[in-house]
């Protein structure tokens, strides 16, 4: 990371702490109040800095910053400080200009009075950068990676607050790969990959996919209109905020014999690695 850009990303930090001083202190649990302080990529002093990573901004003008992995909303979980980027050359899942942060602890969502974000899911914050992990994000599912129960994906806000703007916005594929869906929760499409890694895509519009299950797909092809698609176990459609939830899993087997095994990993910082090259590229 350039010095540039670390300087950016404390600066985010400390306003995301300012803005935090509306929060209870007395209504956090000891396990919250730790957070990890430790910048996900410490700037390396002898590394020549790189003037076109400096900035990157997005179609809309705006600078580009994230707030390190693990580093999550206070009360919102303790999230998973995993700094690897799994999957260096996979595209962005969508195909404008995204913002990834919290949809239950924010503007919007129905925990976000913990953190003094009273209001709707449009609010202009929630469509603005430093992006923010929710990979551990606190959830009633027990999962492996978050073992007290966690959000094993993370969040992704359109260009747009669609409710208001009523605009598509395109979920594209992030590699080469065969379309699965839907699956039987019948609001995810996944992709997998030759390798056989797997992406699950979460809440697109289901009625007007734009493919089909079996389908092969190529890097940055429509899969889907980002929605609030969401159903319970009855089928009843219990509309979700527009976004979407992106989950990655790693396949591994030690040998040929052997069943693969499919890690589910945090997609955070491969995302960011995506994003950035993205911006670059439309420079
Ligand atoms: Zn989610």
């Amino acid at each position: 990371m350039s010095a540039t850009k670390y300087i950016l990303l404390a600066s985010a930090v400390a306003m995301l702490a300012a803005s935090c001083d509306l929060f209870d202190e007395d209504d956090i649990t000891p396990d919250d109040t730790a957070p990890d302080e430790t910048p996900a990529d410490d700037p390396d002093p002898e590394a020549p800095e790189a003037e076109d990573d400096a900035f990157l901004t997005d179609d809309g003008g705006r600078i580009f910053s994230y707030v390190p992995a693990g580093d999550l909303l206070p009360a919102s979980g303790p999230g998973h400080a995993d700094t690897t980027i799994y999957r260096p050359d996979i595209g962005f899942p969508l195909e404008d200009a995204a913002f990834l942060n919290s949809q239950v602890y924010r503007y919007g969502g129905s925990q976000g009075s913990i953190n003094g974000m009273d209001g709707g899911q449009c609010d202009a914050s929630n469509y603005d950068y430093p992006w923010q992990d929710t990979f551990c994000e606190s959830r009633s599912r027990n999962q492996i990676m978050c073992p007290d129960g966690g959000h094993e994906g993370v969040d992704i806000r359109a260009a747009s607050c669609i409710s208001e703007t009523g605009a598509s916005h395109w979920a594209v594929a992030v590699e080469d790969g065969r379309i699965i869906a839907p699956s039987s929760s019948r609001y995810t499409i996944r992709l997998q990959s030759d390798d056989g890694t797997l992406y699950r895509y979460m809440h697109l519009k289901m009625d007007a996919l734009a493919v089909s299950d079996g389908e092969f797909v190529s890097k940055g092809q429509r899969i889907g209109k980002v929605s609030n698609d969401f159903f319970n176990a009855s089928g009843e459609r219990v509309p979700t905020t527009f976004h979407l939830h992106f989950e990655m899993y790693q396949n591994y087997a030690p040998d040929e014999e052997t069943a693969p095994i499919f890690d589910q990993v945090s997609p955070y910082m491969t995302l960011v690695n995506a994003y950035e090259k993205k911006l670059r590229d439309a420079e």
